[in-house]
């Protein structure tokens, strides 16, 4: 598993600085696009514990997410949303790759309680 979107923190130096990756000229519909792909990533066996997010230092996730592929920490989205955060080509390649070799319910690697919150949303956005 490739992983990504795990930044360094006291106790891993070593992993990328998410300073480095800014770019506030990134494209907004392929951010919102990939967003939307890390959202619906589904939930690894593995759990950490409770991430801070390194710019605004609020709490940020405390697991990780997966589409078979790549592995990703839950609060990723967070640094694309807040603070302008653009990934590597080649992983944002493989989000248009996936969503264009299947069809948009099947990339989708939904859990039954994501589906019941879409549902709820949904109706909201009716009345
Ligand atoms: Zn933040």
């Amino acid at each position: 598993m490739i992983k990504i979107g795990f930044w360094k923190s006291e106790q891993e130096p070593d992993l990328p600085d998410p300073n480095d990756f800014v770019d506030p000229d990134w494209d907004v519909q392929v951010r919102r696009m990939v967003v939307r792909y890390l959202n619906s990533g589904k939930e690894s066996a593995a759990y950490r514990g409770m991430s801070r997010c390194r710019f605004c230092r609020r709490f940020n996730g405390n697991c990780d997410l997966t589409d078979g592929v790549y592995l990703w920490p839950d609060g990723l989205p967070h640094y694309l949303e807040a603070h302008q955060v653009r990934l590597p080509e080649e992983f944002v390649q493989h989000v248009l790759d996936r969503m264009q070799a299947e069809p948009d319910t099947k990339f989708l690697p939904y859990t039954p309680e994501r589906l019941k919150n879409i549902d709820v949303r949904t109706k909201k956005r009716t009345r």
